[in-house]
């Protein structure tokens, strides 16, 4: 059984059953709940690169869009 954990203010080593940390006064969450909310930002991280993906694929046809332009416009010389 974990005993220890880490506090998410400072980085101090934490006794689990600690509700406040002792170094920072950081309200320590339980496991449970600190679990659910990492779980969320990586699910939010998840969501945040696809749409970075989505922006860069639109970007990159934006992108041959104009290449195909200028390579036009050159061949017009
Ligand atoms: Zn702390």
């Amino acid at each position: 059984m974990k005993t220890v954990t880490f506090c998410k203010q400072c980085g101090n080593v934490l006794n689990c059953e600690f509700r406040f940390c002792p170094f920072c006064g950081n309200r320590h969450q339980n496991r449970e709940m600190s679990d659910i909310i990492d779980k969320s930002f990586a699910d939010l991280g998840k969501v945040q690169s696809r749409w970075q993906l989505r922006q860069l694929n639109k970007l990159e046809k934006r992108l041959e869009k104009i290449e195909a332009e200028i390579n036009f416009f050159l061949q017009l010389k």
